[in-house]
């Protein structure tokens, strides 16, 4: 299995350092090849409008639409979150897209700019789990298909569509790697098995 963690800009680093922790394989999405065989894709936070950019340039924007529209399991985390989402209330970001979400960008204020907390996971962990948002988004409103797996002060930070999983907080940053396990064990894996890649005797 190969996960593909977008490497444009942003917190690439730590999510390869949780995939290597659950011996998983990564690389580095930078350019529209680095997407061939890849089982998996992770857009990491960082600076949404940036790489939103950057991909638009370099043909990723695209590649990245149709991989994850063909059911490629996908996590987006803060930045990533806000690049799947359909829709963007308050700044205008071009976003992939497509997942049925609308969000709010920077989110908390300069206040809260960046602050952790604890909260169980639908799903992810019943026990709650350290949360760090950074200039975080959250989601104000999801669409019919989209299933809310966690709320924080009244607000989506998680939610799951399909193939699709968006967290507004860096998992990826407090060394608990059950969300990326729960991508790895229940999208990823489960996705190869619906397609019949995996063969089980
Ligand atoms: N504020 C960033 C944005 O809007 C997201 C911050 C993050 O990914 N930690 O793109």
């Amino acid at each position: 299995m190969i996960i593909g963690v977008l490497a444009i800009q942003g917190a690439f680093r730590e999510h390869m350092d949780v995939l290597y922790r659950l011996h998983v394989q990564g690389r580095l999405i930078k350019k529209v090849s680095d997407l061939e065989g890849i089982d998996g894709i992770i857009l990491p936070g960082g600076e949404s409008t940036a790489m939103a950019k950057q991909m638009k340039e370099n043909g990723l924007f695209e590649a990245l639409q149709s991989k994850i529209n063909q059911e490629c399991p996908v996590m987006g985390t803060c930045a990533g979150l806000i690049l799947l989402s359909k829709e963007i209330t308050n700044q205008p970001v071009s976003t992939l897209g497509v997942m049925d979400i609308r969000v709010k960008r920077n989110a908390y204020g300069r206040q809260l700019d960046s602050f952790a907390t604890i909260a169980p996971i639908k799903y992810i962990s019943e026990q709650p789990l350290e949360l760090v948002f950074i200039r975080a988004p959250y989601i104000e409103e999801v669409g019919k298909g989209v299933e809310v797996l966690c709320e924080v002060d009244g607000h989506i930070v998680v939610a799951l569509q399909n193939n699709m999983l968006a967290l507004a907080f860096h998992p990826e940053l407090t060394g608990i790697d059950a969300v990326h396990a729960y991508f790895i064990e229940h999208m990823i894996k489960k996705e190869r098995i619906d397609h019949g890649s995996i063969s089980h005797p």
